[in-house]
């Protein structure tokens, strides 16, 4: 792997340090490499030795790099870090969590946004409450969406409220899910599962790194 080695720009306060930079990792007795946060990826360390504070470019795009992420309360689209995605995002509009670790109940309108912008994987669970196993595979979702915080977020659409979303994505028969990224449906499965049949199927569309 190609590595910089990083020229030295003093940082000795380690509170200022956290503040202004993402620690990467320590480095030596004094503080630690970091990259500034929304910046082009300029680096500082203090006194360390250069040869323990290498930092590779891929670390350095893991933090600046920025994911399209539509808020499904207020539908505004926000720029979350790749490496941030575990760490509880929050909208920076309305402040309610980017990925909560639960499903989040959707319309049509927030649900065409989303599809259509996040780069984060997006599973959205077509359902109805007449429909007796979309009841019973609810918990199962709920699971699912524990199972895959960090990684994609799962959403639920009522098709009886929103039957406009059910002819948009053409939905025949439901539970139906469909999983989305950059803008476009990446994969699709009818019929109730239990939760570790979608992380399989999420993992299958969507290599972990
Ligand atoms: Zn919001």
């Amino acid at each position: 792997m190609h590595e910089l080695n990083l020229l030295l720009t003093v940082k000795y306060d380690r509170t200022g340090l956290l503040q202004a930079y993402r620690p990467v990792r320590p480095c030596g007795r004094d503080g630690y490499a970091g990259a500034a946060v929304g910046g082009n990826a300029a680096l500082e360390t203090g006194t360390m030795r250069p040869d323990i504070c290498r930092i590779s470019r891929k670390d350095i795009a893991a933090m600046t790099d920025k994911l399209k992420l539509t808020c499904l309360d207020c539908v505004q689209v926000n720029g979350v870090p790749a490496d941030r995605l575990d760490a509880n995002p929050k909208c920076g509009t309305c402040g309610v969590a980017l990925m909560p670790g639960k499903p989040v109940a959707v319309e049509a309108r927030t649900l065409e946004k989303a599809a259509k912008t996040d780069q984060v994987p997006l599973l959205v669970d077509f359902w109805a409450p007449w429909c007796g196993p979309c009841r019973a595979m609810a918990p199962e979702f709920e699971k699912a969406a524990q199972l895959l915080k960090g990684r994609a977020r799962l959403a639920k659409i009522d098709t009886e409220r929103e039957p406009a979303a059910s002819q948009r994505w053409n939905i025949r028969g439901i539970p139906a899910f469909i999983l989305f990224r950059n803008g476009r449906e990446i994969a699709r499965e009818t019929g109730a599962r239990p939760a570790g049949d979608l992380v399989r199927f999420v993992d299958a569309a969507v290599p972990r790194s």
